[in-house]
């Protein structure tokens, strides 16, 4: 048995509950290290109580702060804030394993820290990766980083190829990566009847539960516009080679076709704990939680093509990715403004791709030399996509 000692970033957010829900199932094997969190300092500390890291950091100083009150009788736990504070603890030697589940553009600066310091890193905060592409590989390869993909469909990717030529997919026989997506809660929604829907629908997924922003994500189907790109990355391929599958029942999480017409593909009760505990304990097998697979109560399983004239964010994503560069920097920065404006009742749901498309067309794109060429453009994307959402409500 491996020991490892974690640290979670986002740690109070949905991924990083259902991780810390696997970690407290094994204590003589996993031990933490540091705990992050955004805003609400209250939700950390009740986790640093049970947890007790040597490390926790808010994003502010302010809810740093505010933290440092609520752990006044904990003086084991040093506490931090700022992103000088995330990146510090992504990249301590004191911890091995990195959970990289900040949602956003938020998670780059950190989770690139932990790929630098040579971390394992499980990464969910796919926006990261989407954002930086090539820059992220380049950095996971001269560390000698292990990156693990945490995203349901990337894990079952991953778990069905062979482990050392997930980057060789051509020299491992695979023909194709068949994507698999739950279509989102309005898959059957007529196009008129998407202009009315509320961020509370959009938040009900029928099958998973998880943060606000990757929920409204999976409904316009920009989800799995940046799985997309995130699968190209990961498994050095193109999006010829990627077919996304709309499949209702969210058990089969994706599929890998081989050149023999084998087809693999790897199925679990829809779990984030699933993939979470297979990136911690790799290449060993541990329990997570997940109730057991029922496929005599699933009973059938159903495949359609996505439909992009309804939903034309997946469409976006892909020429995002074609168009190389910065693009994709500014179609997440974009999806990103569209979504919050969404949340926060200042835009209708069947406008996110619409601002989404006008920043692109907007903010031309440059090769995406470095990092500070991303940021800027994320910040460049950020202000023109609130300039597009204000011409919209005039
Ligand atoms: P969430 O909103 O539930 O949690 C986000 C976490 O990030 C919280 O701990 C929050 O405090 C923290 N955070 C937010 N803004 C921050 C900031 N500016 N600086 C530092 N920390 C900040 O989100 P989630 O659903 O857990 O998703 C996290 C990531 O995992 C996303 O990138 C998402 O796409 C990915 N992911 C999630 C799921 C899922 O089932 N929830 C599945 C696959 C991938
Ligand atoms: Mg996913």
């Amino acid at each position: 048995m491996t020991t490892r000692c974690i640290t979670v970033l986002g740690a109070t957010g949905s991924i990083g509950l259902s991780t810390l829900d696997v970690i407290r199932r094994h204590p003589g094997r996993f031990s933490v290290y540091a705990l992050t969190a955004g805003t609400r300092a209250w939700e950390l500390a009740t986790l640093c109580r049970e947890f007790r890291p040597k490390v926790a950091v808010m994003a502010s100083e302010r809810a740093a702060d505010e933290l440092r009150e609520l752990l006044a009788d904990c003086p084991d736990t040093q506490v931090l804030g700022g992103e000088a504070g995330l990146c510090a603890v992504a990249a301590a030697s004191d911890a091995d394993t990195v959970m990289a589940a900040i949602v956003g553009a938020a998670g780059l600066a950190p989770t690139l820290s932990a790929v630098r310091a040579g971390k394992r890193v499980l990464l969910a905060n796919k926006e990261a990766l989407v954002m930086s592409g090539q820059l992220f590989m380049d950095a996971v390869i001269a560390s000698g980083s292990e990156l693990l993909p945490i995203d349901s469909e990337h894990n079952a990717i991953f778990q069905c190829m062979p482990a050392d030529k997930i980057r060789d997919p051509k020299a491992a026989g695979i023909t194709r990566i068949l994507l698999t997506a739950s279509g989102g809660p309005f898959r059957t929604m007529a196009a008129e009847e998407l202009r009315s829907v509320t961020p509370s629908q959009a938040c009900a997924h029928p099958n998973w539960s998880m943060g606000q922003k990757i929920s409204v994500d999976s409904a316009t189907l920009m989800n799995k516009g940046l799985e997309l790109i995130e699968a190209c990355w990961l498994f050095n391929t193109t999006p010829d080679r990627v077919e996304v599958h709309v499949h209702p029942e969210s058990i089969i999480h994706s599929m890998v076709e081989y050149a023999d017409g084998s087809v693999l593909a790897q199925l679990g009760s829809p779990d984030m704990r699933t993939p979470i505990a297979n990136g911690l304990a790799w290449p060993e097998r541990i329990e997570a939680g997940v109730a057991p697979l029922d496929l005599f109560a699933i009973g059938k399983f159903h495949f359609e093509r996505p439909d992009l004239q309804r939903f034309p964010c997946l469409r976006l994503a892909a020429e995002a990715f074609a168009s190389g560069g910065t693009a994709p920097a500014v179609l997440n920065a974009a999806n990103e403004v569209a979504v919050e404006a969404f949340l926060d009742g200042k835009l209708c749901f069947a406008d996110i791709p619409v601002i989404i498309e006008r920043t692109l067309a907007a903010t031309p794109v440059v090769p995406a030399s470095d990092f500070d060429t991303i940021f800027t453009k994320d910040a460049e994307a950020r202000s023109r996509a609130r300039e597009q959402i204000s011409l919209l409500s005039v």
